[in-house]
Parts: C-alpha cells; sequence; structure tokens
C-alpha cells in the first residue's frame, strides 16, 4: 500500500513526501482508514512503527474534509503523559500543519499558565496538551470542548497510571457531545484499568493491534545481566561503555536521586573520554528539563540518565543502548523503555541489569513478553548472585519417609501427605506476585 492510496489531501501527501517516508507502516495502513471512517480506534502497535502519523494524518485530514462544529472551540485535543512527548507530538504536527490555515497550540504543565490563556484565546484548531494543565485552563474557562471533534490519546494507559483519570474524565466530559471521535494508541493497551476507561470515553471503538506490545521486537537485542550490587552495576556499565561501540545511550534507573548521583558517577569516570552525561527528572523546573532534551537530541551529550519519565514515546533516532540499570518498576515500562532504541527499522541493542532487588521485577517482565529469556555474563564480572530460586520441594526419600512416618505414627489417610508434598511445591519463590499498583507515590506523578 502507498500513501496515494489513502484519500489523503495533496498538502499531506506533499509533507510526507517531503519526509523521505516511502510507504505507510503497518499500523498506518490500518489505523487511518479506520480512523476516517470515523471509528473510534483503540490501537496498539510496536514502539517506533509510526503511531503518531497514524493519528495526525486522520485527524488533519477530518478537519481539512469537514467544516468546523464550532468556530471557537479547538478541534483536535491531543493528551500525552509528558511533556517531552508532548513536545515532540507537537513538533510533527508542526510539519504537517505547513501549508495549512489552522494553528495549533502546546499547553504543557510547569510553563506561564496566563501566556497558555492568552494562547487558548486565539482560537486554535489543534491543541496538544498534557491533562493536567488542560484541565486547569477548562476549570478556569479559557477553553470550551463542545465543539471539539476528535480526542486523541497518546500512551493512554501511562496517563492512567500517572493518576490522570480525573483530569481525563473532566476532559472527556467537558467534550461529551454524538460527534465527537476519540483515538487511543500505545503500545501496550491490553490491561484492564485501560479497558475500564475506554468504555467510558469510546463509543463502539475498532481495536487495531499489530503483533502484540509485548511481542518481539527483532530490531532490538535484548541481553540481561545477573549483578551482586551497586559496585558490581557500575562496573558493568563501565564495561559495556568502554566495550560496545554505541552511538547515543539511555540510561533507566529506578528514582530520581539515582539519576542524579549515577550522572555525576558518569561524567567522572568518561571525564578523559570527552563523552558527556545529563540526568533527565520530573523535579526539574520545565526550561531545565527542555534544554537537556533539546541538547541531548541534537547529540551534545552521549549518555541520558532518567527515570521512566522518557520512557514513553521519545523518537531519538541515534539511541544504539538502552540499559536498564534499575528494573522497571510498572511491568510494561520495560517495553516503552527499551523501544527508545530500534526505531523505525533501526537496530538497537538493550541491557539490562538484574540484582536481587530487581529480581521480582525481572520476573514479571519475563512473564509479560512470554519469551525464554536466558543470561549474558561478561569475563571477569560474573555474578554470584543468579536469581531467587524457589523453595527446594520435598526430596523423594523424604516423602516416602514422611509417608512412613505418617503411616504409621498418626495414620492419616494418604490424601493428607499429597496435600502436604504440594503445599511446599507451591508456597516456592517467597516472593509475593506484584500486582499492578492502582495509585503510584506521589513522587512518580508528573505534576501539572
Ligand atoms: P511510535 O509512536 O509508534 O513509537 P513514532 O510515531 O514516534 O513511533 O515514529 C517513529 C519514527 O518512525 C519517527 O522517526 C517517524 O518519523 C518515523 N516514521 C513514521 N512513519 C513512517 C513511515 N511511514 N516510514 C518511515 N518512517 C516513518
Ligand atoms: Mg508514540
Amino acid at each position: 500500500m502507498q500513501f496515494t492510496d489513502l484519500n489523503l489531501d495533496q498538502r499531506l501527501l506533499a509533507t510526507i513526501e517531503h519526509l523521505g517516508f516511502d510507504e505507510p507502516t503497518e499500523i498506518q495502513q490500518q489505523a487511518i482508514p479506520a480512523a476516517m471512517s470515523g471509528h473510534d480506534l483503540i490501537a496498539s502497535s510496536k514502539t517506533g512503527s509510526g503511531k503518531t502519523l497514524a493519528f495526525l494524518l486522520p485527524a488533519m485530514q477530518r478537519l481539512m474534509n469537514n467544516r468546523a462544529l464550532s468556530k471557537r472551540d479547538p478541534r483536535v485535543v491531543i493528551l500525552t503523559p509528558t511533556r517531552e512527548l508532548a513536545k515532540q507530538v507537537f513538533g510533527q504536527l508542526r510539519l504537517l500543519l505547513a501549508n495549512t490555515q489552522f494553528k495549533s497550540v502546546l499547553i504543557l504543565g510547569g510553563e506561564n499558565f496566563n501566556d497558555q490563556a492568552k494562547m487558548l484565546a486565539k482560537e486554535p484548531h489543534f491543541v496538544v496538551a498534557t491533562p493536567g494543565r488542560l484541565a486547569d485552563h477548562l476549570t478556569h474557562r479559557h477553553l470550551y470542548l463542545q465543539g471539539l471533534e476528535l480526542l486523541i490519546l497518546d500512551e493512554a494507559d501511562r496517563m492512567l497510571d500517572l493518576g490522570f483519570s480525573e483530569q481525563l474524565a473532566q476532559i472527556n466530559k467537558a467534550a461529551d457531545h454524538r460527534k465527537r471521535q476519540t483515538l487511543m494508541f500505545s503500545a501496550t493497551l491490553d490491561h484492564a484499568q485501560v479497558n475500564e476507561f475506554a468504555k467510558e470515553l469510546l463509543t463502539k471503538p475498532k481495536r487495531i493491534a499489530i503483533g502484540h506490545g509485548h511481542s518481539e521486537h527483532k530490531d532490538i537485542n535484548k541481553r540481561f545481566y545477573f549483578v551482586d550490587n551497586l559496585e558490581h552495576k557500575e562496573k558493568l556499565l563501565k564495561y559495556f561503555l568502554e566495550n560496545e561501540t554505541h552511538q547515543q545511550v539511555i540510561i533507566f534507573t529506578a528514582t530520581r536521586s539515582d539519576t542524579e548521583r549515577l550522572s555525576l558517577w558518569l561524567n567522572e569516570t568518561f571525564a578523559e573520554q570527552g563523552f558527556t552525561t545529563v540526568a533527565l527528572s520530573g523535579e526539574l523546573n520545565q526550561s531545565q528539563r527542555n534544554q537537556i532534551m533539546e541538547s541531548f537530541t541534537k547529540g551534545q551529550q552521549k549518555i541520558l540518565v532518567t527515570t521512566d519519565l522518557a520512557s514513553r514515546g521519545l523518537d531519538l533516532l541515534n539511541v544504539s543502548h538502552v540499559i536498564n540499570f534499575d528494573m522497571p518498576k510498572h511491568t510494561e515500562e520495560f517495553i516503552h523503555r527499551i523501544g527508545r532504541t530500534g526505531r523505525a527499522g533501526a537496530s538497537g541493542d538493550a541491557i539490562s541489569l538484574v540484582g536481587p532487588k530487581d529480581w521480582l521485577s525481572f520476573k514479571n517482565v519475563k512473564g509479560f513478553l512470554q519469551q525464554k529469556i536466558s543470561f549474558a555474563v561478561v569475563d571477569g564480572l560474573k555474578a554470584k548472585f543468579n536469581g531467587i530460586k524457589k523453595k527446594k520441594p520435598v526430596k523423594e526419600k523424604d516423602v516416602s519417609t514422611q509417608k512412613i512416618i505418617n503411616k504409621k505414627q498418626i495414620k492419616k489417610p494418604k490424601q493428607h501427605v499429597k496435600q502436604q508434598v504440594k503445599f511446599v511445591d507451591d508456597s516456592a519463590g517467597e516472593m509475593p506476585v506484584m500486582r499492578r499498583k492502582a495509585k503510584l507515590a506521589p513522587q512518580d506523578i508528573e505534576k501539572d
């Protein structure tokens, strides 16, 4: 299929050609016609497969084809979980808006509220926003959404994770009319919370799933290494950075303070080699965040150390390696983190360091991926730790002895002995099963 088969406006086709894209990706082939025919969509496909254009193109087309429902209200609202992703989506939108009369604004938390109110007063057709800040503007009546034609949720599952469900409900309610169309996109959209939410937001949605969110991403080479402790993690990290050919590297840590500490350590350790590291975390102010992302995107920095703040959506073509210095708390973030490499057909490496504290998270990821995982070893840096083993089941010999003892002394029925043995087996692995957390700790929430 070609882009020309999609019934898109000439101006859009010209922009696509200018971008150098030969043919639509699979998700684009399926989602664009479905969205253009007016369906609500729940669409998923692997990271880096072109989901942004899959929603931007039909949105543009809808505006070009139809008269506005309202002259004042925005016609399209696109929501994303992080400011960084919103900026990126806005960037792609701006390219498509060239040669059209449509106006757009970017509304992010952490930026001047009054300036944004003024921008909204100019009646833009497109609003790209993080949900918290947009909800604030709704509350202050800086915009109305009765005329909204299209609501798009990029990385919807993450917005729910971050505790934005109230704000999303508020936005949904403000734009609650029959003619509204709603599109949801992510690489991982299959958990219960999303489905519950989808029922409220979407009307008879069409589901498009290209592969599974967690199906094999062949362009990403996943490697796992056992580690004993923090020092061991640092040694391995140093080894990879010194011995592997890499372009840019993203390192994910568990907490904000870890990003700071690790980036200081990396800058000290690699001062002589001349490559620099920056740390990105949610506690920085917006201009610091912008500066960091800008310099990393331009390639001025070799390494970005971050939390899951940067796990979603960011399209950075020179990232050859993603390193999970700590395993993610939320299982599906693994997919999104490693998806920062191997984008648009490029290949990449995803290295995960698994120590005792990461074990539970690793097990969850393993279950989620439904793949056999083997651990690699670096010569001279082999870990003593090799996973937390299940408690050994009672040995054959013990069982029979036990049976005899039971028979002789207590005369309990045979069945009881069986149960006892089974119980030993089931209790294996002392770790409790970690369920998705409905609510996150305050430090996880992307404040807007
Ligand atoms: P996703 O949201 O699925 O993770 P993005 O929309 O960020 O992916 O796109 C990933 C990369 O693929 C971007 O650099 C984008 O410009 C590029 N891309 C999008 N559509 C195409 C296409 N049809 N052909 C080639 N590259 C594309
Ligand atoms: Mg995306």
